[in-house]
């Protein structure tokens, strides 16, 4: 995709821009290539891609501890990286939030939070004051006086959290904060993240591997792909209408199908003949995909509603494991040799029973095929002969 492709038009409010920003470490391969983006002011934008996907390289870059290799990067109009040009970290005006605190670990959590007001040429007493205040807002109005080696996990990085929070620079980056606390605690900082950067309107450049986090706190979602920025939006676009198969498959979904589309109906719906299904498959194409073109449909949990079907005959859909998660239970469904994952229901459906499945046309994503040698990201091709699919405008059933 063309990196340059979602990039807004009104540059006149971008607290930061990065223009075909390029960085190669060993000049054999660039970690990041052309990479456009534009975030507006108080925009909270995650950056979300799997491993070594470019996503510290472009906030080191932004922060301005690695030095680009091509394009431009500015931040509130001044250009800090480009050509010739380099603008040292601490003169950019940046707050960070690492993945490991990185607190001070001789001073007081007061003092920690007060050192970040040095540099605004505040006085002693100001900054302790400023400090104290903003760490009453994380929770840790009584634990001032403590060091951080005192502190959990979860306070540590509320402290991180309330020194990039005090020095009110305008531009946070959050370099996977989270990733480091047990799963309670990410929730309830998530959400402290979201609605206090919001309160003081930062501008937020947010990186993370994890898509539920991802869809959770932003404002706009870019995703990365080896060193790429393959798409850039709005959650709910993303979601709807990711640009290509794997944006689909790394936002989550309960597994994938291939086959051969066979017409449109006269909604736009593309039938699929998916082997060893009696029926099409009825899929939303998210790209233009030509009759008798292989397809591959990407099928997201939501599309899917189950029924228990008493007395079916079990090696049609058949419940392989069900797992209880508090709002309901979560089903892996078999087909001949094949699962669906994230089959929802609030009931419980036992292990070895029939069941009826429904696809939802609008969450059964169809893209062309262009690489049949990739294997799909769940093992969960249904292509067994026993299975059948009630062909329908609304919803086809299994
Ligand atoms: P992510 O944050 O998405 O995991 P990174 O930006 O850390 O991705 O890495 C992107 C690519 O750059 C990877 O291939 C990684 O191996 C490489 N890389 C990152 N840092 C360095 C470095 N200091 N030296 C050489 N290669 C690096």
């Amino acid at each position: 995709m063309n990196n340059n492709a979602n990039v807004p038009s009104d540059s006149r409010s971008a607290a930061v821009s990065l223009q075909a920003v390029s960085k190669s470490y060993d000049n054999k391969r660039n970690a990041v290539t052309e990479v456009s983006l534009e975030v507006m002011k108080g925009e909270f934008v995650v950056l979300l891609g799997p491993s070594g996907s470019g996503k510290a390289t472009i906030v080191r870059a932004i922060a301005g501890t690695e030095r680009i290799s091509g394009g431009t990067i500015s931040i509130f109009g001044t250009t800090v990286a480009a050509d010739g040009r380099h603008v040292n970290p601490e003169d950019r005006g940046i707050s960070m939030v690492f993945q490991d605190y990185a607190l001070w670990p001789h001073m007081s959590v007061l003092d920690n939070v007060a050192f970040a007001l040095k540099r605004n040429k505040v006085d002693a007493k100001t900054r302790r004051l400023q400090a104290g205040e903003t760490l009453a807002k994380v929770g840790l109005g009584s634990k001032v006086n403590r060091f951080p080696s005192e502190l959990s996990g979860g306070e540590q990085q509320r402290v991180a959290l309330a020194r990039a929070l005090v020095a009110h620079s305008g531009l946070i980056l959050f370099d996977e904060p989270l990733s480091n606390l047990d799963s309670d605690l990410r929730e309830k900082l998530r959400i402290e993240i979201a609605t206090l950067t919001r309160e003081c309107n930062a501008t937020v450049i947010y990186i993370t591997h994890d898509q539920s986090e991802a869809f959770a706190l932003a404002d706009k979602i870019g995703v990365l792909k080896d060193g790429c920025l393959v798409q850039f939006g709005v959650p709910e676009d993303i979601y709807e209408n990711p640009a290509d198969s794997f944006i689909a498959r790394f936002t989550g979904i309960a597994g994938e199908v291939r086959g051969i589309a066979c017409g449109t109906t006269p909604e736009g719906l593309l039938h699929v003949d998916v082997p060893g299904l009696k029926r099409s498959v009825l899929a939303r194409p998210v790209e233009p995909i030509s009759r008798g073109g292989r397809v591959r449909i990407a099928i997201r949990p939501a599309a899917i509603s189950m029924e228990a079907t008493p007395g079916a005959t079990a090696d049609i859909a058949r419940v392989a494991d069900v797992a209880y998660r508090g709002r309901g239970y979560e089903h892996a469904v078999t087909i001949g040799e094949h699962v669906l994952s994230s089959v929802f229901s609030a009931q419980r459906v036992s292990r070895g029973s029939g069941v009826e499945l429904s696809l939802d046309p609008r969450g059964c994503l169809a893209f062309c095929e262009h690489d049949s040698s990739e294997r799909p990201l769940a093992e969960t091709r249904i292509d067994s002969a026993a299975a059948e699919f009630e062909s329908g405008y609304q919803e086809a059933v299994i």
